[in-house]
């Protein structure tokens, strides 16, 4: 279901919404989009699984972003049938037999990733022993710096990749890639240079020259206490270290980010069912929308909206932890959320900063996740594109935009994590 509705406090007073609603801005996929194909000198691939809706698509589509990083053959369905000329990266190093076939005969999908003999092997054999691929030999990094570390899963380890580098080389007439990830969230542009200096000792071990060299996602957002670097600084690491690596003249330079194209454009609004002290029962949870804030435990941006129009809210900000609606009891959130003190049942608390890996987490479970989505006009809780409450103009009176700057400044100051019975 989709409406439109100026802002989420018109919204909380007109509708009232009884299930989460996801709070859908498009401008920021559309900035952060442009941002990125005006300073990252390659070509970006969209990693989908940071956001599948699509409106991301199209928005992103419509951006100028051609190209695609997929990871199972749902998501190159989606892909295509939204964007029927885009470029699909089939970036999982482990995949179906069928699901590379089908991606390659009836998808025209030539580019697979891979860490390991046998999935080169089965890539080949789905394929009929194609010529025209781009394999591209997925690097294990160490996960420095990075918030979400994926090193464990994927990922060739130093002694192995020149072998695989050399049979991704033989195996193809068309191009042979290196990719890492250097994990999600990542808050030093250093490891980026760290990554692509393993990845060029690689090749030079392997006595092969690289096509493509994709440096992945990881590009981080910005959340309360987790204020990275600015992008730009991002950027010049990686130019600095592409110009280092032992590449030839038309080698190609390759992104995949996720969650920095879209993680600003969505909040998502939940009601609170009950409070029990400091702890607030909200009507959306782990198994919803915030998987992120109950397992990775990130302090996400919360503001308050009063169904209530004559309802004053308390000047006072105190610490609160979630719970989410099912029977679960790791559907917790320890924050802390800094809210009015006085927040009560019925009152409706905006969570920002959930675009990416936000709506794409939602299951059934329990009977709850389900969500409807509104597209707003209004600024996103904050952005490193330049897009923050500065620069929009929002109906002040109405977005408790006071309470947001205190929230994103107080946590720094070591109360994370502690519990208070309020
Ligand atoms: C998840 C993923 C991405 C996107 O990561 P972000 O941290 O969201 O930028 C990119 N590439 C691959 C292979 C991934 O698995």
């Amino acid at each position: 279901m989709t409406h439109h509705s100026q802002t989420a406090l018109n919204l909380v007073r007109e509708q009232s919404p009884e299930r989460p609603v996801a709070l859908v801005r498009r401008a920021p996929v559309t900035v952060a989009a442009q941002w990125f194909q005006s300073h990252f000198k390659g070509e970006i691939f969209y990693a989908v699984k940071a956001n599948p809706s699509a409106w991301v698509i199209e928005t992103l589509r419509d951006a100028g972003v051609r190209a695609f990083d997929v990871a199972s053959i749902n998501e190159v369905k989606l892909v295509k049938a939204l964007s029927p000329e885009a470029r699909l990266a089939f970036m999982h190093p482990v995949k179906s037999r069928r699901a590379i076939a089908e991606a390659y005969y009836d998808f025209g999908v030539r580019t697979f990733s891979l860490d390991t003999q046998e999935e080169l092997a089965k890539i080949l054999d789905s394929t009929g022993g194609a010529k025209d691929l781009n394999l591209i030999v997925r690097l294990a990094t160490s996960g420095e710096g990075a918030n979400l570390p994926l090193t464990n899963k994927f990922g060739a380890q130093v002694y192995e990749a020149p072998a695989l580098l050399l049979a991704a080389r033989q195996a193809t007439q068309d191009k042979m890639g290196i990719s890492f990830h250097v994990g999600s969230q990542c808050m030093r542009p250093t490891a980026y240079a760290a990554a692509m200096s393993a990845a060029s000792r690689s090749l030079v071990r392997a006595g092969v020259l690289a096509d493509i060299v994709d440096v992945g996602g990881g590009f981080p957002s910005i959340y309360p206490g987790m204020v990275p670097p600015a992008l730009s600084e991002y950027m010049d690491v990686i130019d600095r270290a592409f110009e280092d690596m032992k590449v030839h003249e038309a080698t190609e330079l390759w992104a995949e980010p996720g969650r920095s194209l879209v993680a600003e454009s969505t909040s998502i609004l939940t009601r609170v069912d009950l409070r029990k002290g400091d702890a607030l029962y909200l009507n959306d949870g782990a198994y919803g929308n915030l998987f992120d804030a109950t397992h990775a435990k990130w302090p996400f941006p919360v503001k308050l909206h009063r169904a209530d129009a004559g309802g004053e809210v308390s000047s006072e900000l105190k610490p609160f932890r979630f719970y989410g609606p099912t029977c679960d009891s790791i559907d917790h959130m320890p924050g802390p959320f800094w809210l009015p003190a006085d927040v009560v049942e019925g009152d409706y608390i905006e969570i920002g900063m959930l675009g990416a890996y936000g709506v794409a987490m939602a299951t059934g479970f329990n009977g709850y996740g389900e969500s409807d989505t509104v597209f707003l006009d209004e600024a996103p809780m904050a952005s490193l594109f330049g897009l923050g409450p500065r620069h929009i103009s929002l109906p002040r009176s109405e977005t408790l935009e006071d309470n947001k700057i205190v929230r994103f400044s107080r946590p720094k100051g070591g109360k994370k994590g502690r519990r208070r019975r309020g």
